[in-house]
């Protein structure tokens, strides 16, 4: 069977690329090795950014909504912060997958599930995926398989990225969702190097995770025990225990080759300071539909728009929330006494979290802290002293202050 556009996952990128495409009249294939609804290791929580990205509501998923937060560092004494802003909506990714899913399924997307994409061999102008029982032709194929997902390789693709591991689980507490995560949601900082740990609130149970540079793996389970007893419930009683791999792209991290687009964590799309990828998913499933429909209606020769924009619009703002995050991992207690002590770094998060600012827009209006920011990162990249502090160990290569080579991040 011949489609326009095959797009391998039907998580939050794949779905959104399939829907844009068949709403642009394309015909589009969208396959997945899992049944729907299935769940998937995440947090799931929406910020208001990534749900401004959405065409419709979600709210018929979204189990709770947050305006606030519980800061502690190192799972010590701790502090909140409110807002009478709606920051993020909680839902469990089973029911927000399906969601997209749907209104990709109404847009007249055609589904196969419990489809492994073995192979794949293409030449300039086609795509051939094989499953374990069937072989399907497109013009476009599109990787939406996630942060272990083997579609790219498949393709003669080589992905690069940085990875962060994280481990989660829930826990019902007994008597009802207490007072305190009504609204809030809480993190602790400064106990893993690359992350953070989480407590999400949903409808009937908490979703309590953390994770860090994939090197702290192995120790993982062992934090997730001491967060869980540090806010007050029993590890034993965790249940659904679940880790995953996050991606972080690499300045060489590919997004086209050819007739291949690569969408969401399969292209290393995650934010590295909040590990935020369901804003990028929809972002870029939404950006490369576009540019498919562009390039199969003739309008361009190739997909190489799609690279571009996504270098252009996105990948800057990633690319300062990873200096961001180098700079606040090399003193997370610092960043703890000003988050607590000025209003400015509050009312900056929640900007960013309802995507009323960007990252850009926070280093062009400020310049000089811009260039600070800059400088103080490029050093964290040149020095291994402050690498071994913030936990860096395949540190990014300077950008402005000490360029060495090509380097672009
Ligand atoms: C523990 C954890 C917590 C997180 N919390 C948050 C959060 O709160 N908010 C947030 O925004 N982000 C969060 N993230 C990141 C977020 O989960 C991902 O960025 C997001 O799921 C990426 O979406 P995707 O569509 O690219 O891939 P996925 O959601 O991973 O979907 C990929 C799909 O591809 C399918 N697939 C894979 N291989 C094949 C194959 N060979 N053939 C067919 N199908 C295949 C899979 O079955 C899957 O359905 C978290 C991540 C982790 C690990």
């Amino acid at each position: 069977m011949r489609f326009d556009v095959i797009v391998v996952g039907a998580g939050p990128a794949g779905s959104t690329t399939a829907r844009e495409c068949a709403e642009r009249g394309l015909s589009v294939l969208l396959l997945d090795k899992a049944e729907f609804p299935r769940d998937k290791p995440c947090g799931g929580g929406i910020t208001v950014r990534a749900l401004r990205l959405l065409p419709f509501s979600i709210e018929s998923v979204v189990e709770r909504v947050i305006t606030d937060v519980y800061l502690t560092h190192k799972q010590g004494s701790g502090f909140s912060r409110r807002s009478d802003d709606h920051l993020v909506s909680m839902t469990q990714r089973r029911n927000f997958d399906m969601l997209l899913l749907e209104k990709a399924l109404e847009a007249g997307v055609t589904l196969k599930e419990r489809a492994t994409v073995r192979h794949v061999s293409r030449d300039a102008t086609s795509v051939d995926i094989s499953t374990d029982d069937e072989t399907f032709t497109a013009s476009v194929l599109v990787a939406a398989d996630g942060a272990n997902g083997k579609t790219a390789q498949m393709s003669g693709i080589e992905q690069n990225f940085w990875q962060q591991i994280a481990l989660e689980g829930n826990i019902t507490p007994l008597g009802g969702m207490p007072e305190e995560w009504q609204t809030c949601f809480g993190l602790d900082v400064g106990s893993v190097p690359g992350g953070y740990g989480w407590v999400f609130p949903k409808g009937d149970h908490l979703n309590v995770g953390i994770g860090g540079w994939r090197y702290v793996g192995p120790g993982l389970r062992n934090s997730l025990n001491n967060l869980a007893k540090f806010h007050g419930f029993e590890s034993e009683n965790m249940w659904g225990l679940r880790g995953h791999y996050l991606t972080i792209r690499k300045p060489d991290s590919p997004l086209v080759d050819g007739n291949v687009a690569l969408v969401g964590d399969a292209a290393g799309l995650v934010d590295p300071m909040s590990d935020e990828g369901i804003y990028s998913s929809i972002w870029s499933g939404q950006t490369a539909a576009r540019n498919i429909a562009d390039y199969i209606g003739g309008e361009t020769a190739d997909l190489l728009n799609y690279k571009r924009e996504i270098e252009s619009e996105l990948v800057p703002e990633l690319n300062i929330s990873l200096r961001f995050h180098d700079l606040f991992q090399l003193n997370p207690g610092l960043y703890m006494w000003a988050e607590k002590h000025t209003s400015l770094v509050w009312a900056l998060a929640r900007r960013i979290l309802r995507g009323d600012q960007t990252y850009v827009n926070v280093m062009l209006t400020h310049k000089a802290t811009g260039n600070l920011i800059d400088f103080l990162s490029d050093l964290v990249r040149v020095t291994p002293f402050l690498q071994r502090r913030s936990g860096l160990r395949d540190p990014a290569l300077p950008q402005r202050f000490f360029v060495r080579g090509n380097a672009q991040t």
